[in-house]
């Protein structure tokens, strides 16, 4: 009688990668094969010659561009649309997890950190849909979940995926909504206190004494009146106060003068608005303080990051204590279960 082996099936997932580099040209080596690829307005040109569409022959590859370059696993598939190269990886859902955690984690966390990042993002996966008018399931940047291709998938956070294989993060049965951040500051944040109309009972804050070592533990940021008044849209700006804070420290509302006007803003709406004007290390979370010097302004605050979920520094600290994976996920996540789902 023949044996007969029941393989697992192969869950694939697509990827568009690149995107933020405006790829107009690029050469892809696969099989030992260089082929150079060229877009010019919804026009592909592959090797000087016009083509609806480029696939690669084999199982992984390499793309060049600009004098940068990067290996993935899986396939590539690239179209032309707006004078740009569309890139899309096929890739098997192992080796995407592994480009993720290793991406997505700290440096120099331990395999159990790296676990509990591996948890997460197999659970995203299942949850996060994104994109959907789109043929791509997720994009590479953290807008979904940073994927480096070979780049970052390094041989723990490979091991890091293998040793969870399957495993989920469930609140009563079902996928957990996934969010974790670099650097709570002591205390994760309750996610209705960030976004006032999504509530979970495992999204709630924290006590996090593990984050202490991370370089964003606490910081201060100094901005002048006219660069804080110019990234919220005024051409002048007065007194600054906060005016309401949640139970866990995080502003909730804060008050600006304008002119002889007085605007409430929401916490994170005003740090949202200041880092896409200043950049993402300026006012780098909701919880801070503020004080008027001279014409410049002074934010003293705690951590990096919405204080959601897992603190990834905090993981770190968690994993160096000796705390295994599933004691750090249920630590963020208060009432979840690790388990095999599916
Ligand atoms: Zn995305």
């Amino acid at each position: 009688m023949p044996v007969i082996k029941l393989l697992p099936l192969l869950v694939c997932l697509s990827v568009n990668i690149l995107s933020s580099q405006h790829l107009t040209d690029a050469s892809v080596v696969c099989c030992e094969r260089r082929d150079v690829l060229s877009a010019l307005g919804s026009t592909l040109t592959v090797n000087d010659r016009e083509s609806s569409e480029y696939k690669s022959s084999g199982d992984g590859f390499e793309i060049s561009w600009n004098g940068a370059s990067r290996g993935y696993d899986g396939r590539l598939e690239v179209k032309a649309a707006n004078g740009e190269l569309l890139c899309v990886n096929e890739v098997e859902l192992a080796d995407y997890l592994a480009s993720v955690v290793g991406a997505e984690m700290v440096p120099g966390a331990g395999l159990e950190a790296l676990k509990a990042q591996a948890v997460l993002a197999r659970t995203f996966v299942e949850t996060a849909h994104r994109h959907e008018d789109k043929s791509w399931d997720f994009c590479d940047l953290t807008h979904c979940q940073s994927y480096k291709g070979l780049e970052s998938a390094t041989p723990s956070s490979r091991k890091a995926v293998d040793e969870t294989e399957g495993l989920h993060l469930l609140f009563k049965g079902q996928p957990c909504e996934v969010y974790y951040h670099s650097t709570s500051g002591g205390r994760t944040a309750n996610i209705s206190n960030i976004w006032p109309d999504v509530n979970h009972d495992y999204l709630i804050s924290v006590a996090d004494p593990y984050s202490s070592q991370s370089p964003h533990h606490s910081w201060t940021y100094v901005v002048s009146a006219s660069d804080l008044a110019r990234s919220l849209g005024f051409c002048d700006i007065g007194d600054v106060r906060v005016i309401e804070r949640s139970s866990d420290e995080r502003v909730k509302l804060i008050a600006l003068k304008v002119g002889e006007e007085g605007i409430l803003m929401g916490g994170w709406e005003f740090r949202m608005q200041v880092c896409q004007a200043l950049g993402w290390n300026t006012v780098k979370s909701s919880w801070f303080e503020v004080e008027r010097d001279a014409g410049a302004y002074v934010f003293s605050g705690f951590g990096l990051g919405h204080g959601v979920g897992l603190s990834q520094w905090g993981a770190k600290g968690m994993a160096d204590e000796g705390k295994d994976f599933r004691e750090i996920l249920a630590h963020y996540y208060p009432g979840t279960k690790v388990i095999i789902w599916q």
